[in-house]
């Protein structure tokens, strides 16, 4: 994902998709609705002379409507929705018997890595789709539904800290689950900041504004997506009340976070002992399967029960579509805005989104029901490399 934002000699740059956001907000028919990563907040200010990490949700929710969006949307109600799939699903495999670890699939360049290299741990991957995939069909079939417009009616767009993502919105027919393209476009961090400054908005005197209903509320689960760790941590707060019915005393799960390539933490949840480990990075991540690989050659247990797994270092703060010059002071700054986002969120865990209650009693009945699998997993495909 990062080779073409960081080309050392500026020869290869990214698809840019600015035209095509561009011409659907042109055009009378379309209705535009645009979801923003959790990482974007973080770092788009840098753009306009903020320091690394400050957030700035509610000016990018204003910007996207001066440029006549007609609806904003944010990705980290969808991390929420993933976090209810995903934890789920965890649950099942860990009461059931069924393959662990399970691993996390929301960064697409470890999904297109895993399907070349490592296609003997497919059935350890989650089938949840990413937070990016998820807001994208909920837009065009539960929000457009509400509205009473047709799907063919809704253009779709995400602005995202990630080269990869342009990539993801096609990778294969679970991506068409509404029936058409279910995300139309992808903007990166640095496109968004260049759209901005081209349409004359002065970014930093607009106000502060709200996301849209009713996909747009977001607990602090669900920004934590942006970090390394953060998407562990949203699933543990989520696993704990799953198994235990109630809730986590300390909400947060400090052993997850932090730089360290490879972290590994054992959380008790109702006397049980989940063994959890997090790579960031692909070299760190090569390491951690092979150590799981070998457990498994040997006949023993598998090491980890839940495995966060994400190509870039720092996590999604630090993606190849966000502001150049990411060394490890700034992801530092960005992972600190990330979890004060958090932390000034009166809901910290995503099962206690009200919104994602909704869409369950109103849509897609419960978590892992037929419909959600319908429309909100997928499925990988061994896709190995032809070598001579
Ligand atoms: Fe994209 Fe990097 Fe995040 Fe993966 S870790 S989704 S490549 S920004």
């Amino acid at each position: 994902g990062q080779c073409s934002a960081h080309c050392p000699v500026g020869a290869i740059y990214e698809r840019d998709d600015t035209k095509s956001l561009l011409n659907a907000i042109r055009d009378p028919e379309m209705h535009v609705a645009v979801q923003i990563a959790p990482a974007v907040r973080v770092a788009l200010g840098e753009a306009f002379g903020l320091e690394p990490g400050e957030i700035t949700t509610g000016k990018i929710y204003a910007a996207l409507r001066r440029l006549g969006v007609d609806a904003v949307f944010d990705t980290n109600f969808a991390a929420d929705l993933t976090i209810m799939e995903e934890g789920t699903e965890f649950v099942e495999r860990l009461t059931t018997g069924g393959e662990l670890p399970l691993i996390t699939s929301c960064c697409p360049s470890w999904v297109d890595y895993m399907e070349k290299y490592y296609d003997d741990m497919i059935p350890n991957f989650s089938t949840a789709k990413s937070p990016m995939m998820m807001q994208g069909v909920l837009t065009k079939t539960y929000y457009a539904d509400q509205k009473k417009l047709g799907r063919e009616r809704i253009f779709s767009a995400a602005i995202m800290p990630c080269t990869s993502k342009k990539y993801e919105i096609t990778r294969d027919v679970n991506m068409f689950a509404s029936g058409s393209q279910d995300v139309d476009c992808v903007l990166t961090t640095r496109e968004l900041a260049r759209l901005l400054k081209q349409s004359g908005i002065d970014f930093l005197s607009l106000p502060d504004e709200e996301a849209d209903s009713p996909i747009g509320a977001y607990t602090g689960a669900g920004t934590i997506f942006g970090a390394t760790g953060g998407v562990m941590e949203a699933a543990l707060r989520t696993a704990y009340n799953l198994v235990t019915g109630e809730e986590h005393k300390g909400i947060t799960f400090e052993a997850v976070r932090g730089m360290d390539g490879i972290r590994s933490a054992e959380i008790a949840i109702n006397g049980k002992s989940i063994r959890v480990a997090i790579a960031h990075g692909i070299a760190n991540v090569r390491d951690l399967l092979e150590e799981i690989k070998q457990a498994k050659a040997e006949g023993k247990e598998p090491p980890y029960h839940f495995i966060e797994v994400m190509a870039c270092r720092g996590g999604c703060i630090a993606g190849g579509g966000q502001p150049y010059g990411t060394q490890d002071d700034v992801r530092e700054k960005r992972i600190a805005g990330i979890y004060q986002d958090d932390e000034k969120q009166t809901m910290r865990c995503s099962h206690q989104n009200p919104f994602i209650q909704e869409v369950y009693k109103n849509f897609l009945e419960k978590p892992c029901s037929k419909k959600s699998h319908d429309l909100l997993h997928t499925h990988y495909t061994s896709r190995p490399l032809y070598t001579k």
